[in-house]
Parts: structure tokens; C-alpha cells; sequence
């Protein structure tokens, strides 16, 4: 028996998609902000999601089985279970190729600058940023002497 997840949309044929050990699975529902883009001249649409990533012989994909605009009254049942359904053929893998590094402060490729410090996975700054810092603080402290 494998581990899938069953997924029906409405009254519409259950989708089923195989839980492997080397891939993430995401399933969101997301209610973009309407007062914000209907400002923008766009029209919100509430999207299911089913994505995720892979990680197979040293490389990362991104995975994206399934999406659908949902409307008010939508039912949507999700199911993980122990099962052996053959699964739908709904697999979208495109290769994932990691951004180029900037910095967090001024946007700029590690490749425009000089060096890049970073911090974790989050935050990175480059060492025209320290440099601009640093006078930043220098003048404040020249400034409250
Ligand atoms: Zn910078």
C-alpha cells in the first residue's frame, strides 16, 4: 500500500496523488486581500493549491499538481490515506533553479557588488550597505557628541 492523498472537488472525479519520501506536498487555499487588488484594477481570485517540491538525486524541483479558482459554497474533501489508486496524471515538475543571491538592503545581485554577508537564509547585506551604515552611525554619534 502506498501513501496518497485523495482530493474531490465538488461532485468532480477525486484526484489522487502518491505521498513519496523524497517530496513535499503543500495544499493551501489562498483569499488574496480584495480591497487591496480591486484598487489595482485586478479581480481576486480565491485559488486551491496543491504544490510542492522534490528532491531527487541532488536536485530540487518544483512540483504543481493542481490549481483551481474556488467559489463561495465550493466543497472540497481531502483525504490521506494508506491506498493503491493509480495516480491521475495531473504532475507538473519544472527544474527549481535557485535565484542569484541579493542583498536584503538595496536589492542588488551578489554579482554587482563586492561581498555579501549573510545571515541565515533570511538576511543578507552587501558592503556597500555596512559602508553606508556605518557612516549613518558615525554621523549620529558626531551629531550627540
Ligand atoms: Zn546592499
Amino acid at each position: 500500500m502506498k501513501k496518497q492523498l485523495h482530493i474531490k472537488y465538488n461532485s468532480q472525479e477525486s484526484v489522487f496523488i502518491d505521498v513519496n519520501d523524497d517530496e513535499s506536498i503543500t495544499i493551501s487555499l489562498d483569499t488574496p486581500p480584495a480591497k487591496l487588488l480591486k484598487e489595482k484594477g485586478k479581480i481576486p481570485k480565491t485559488l486551491f493549491r496543491v504544490e510542492g517540491s522534490r528532491w531527487r538525486d541532488d536536485e530540487y524541483f518544483y512540483l504543481n499538481w493542481l490549481e483551481k479558482e474556488v467559489l463561495l459554497d465550493d466543497i472540497i474533501m481531502i483525504q490521506f490515506k494508506e491506498d493503491d489508486r493509480k495516480a491521475t496524471p495531473l504532475t507538473k515538475v519544472e527544474k527549481y533553479i535557485e535565484p542569484e543571491k541579493e542583498c536584503t538592503f538595496c536589492d542588488k545581485k551578489a554579482s554587482e557588488v563586492k561581498h555579501l554577508v549573510e545571515k541565515d537564509f533570511m538576511a543578507r547585506i552587501c558592503d556597500e550597505c555596512v559602508k553606508l551604515s556605518q557612516q549613518v552611525i558615525d554621523e549620529k554619534i558626531q551629531s550627540s557628541k
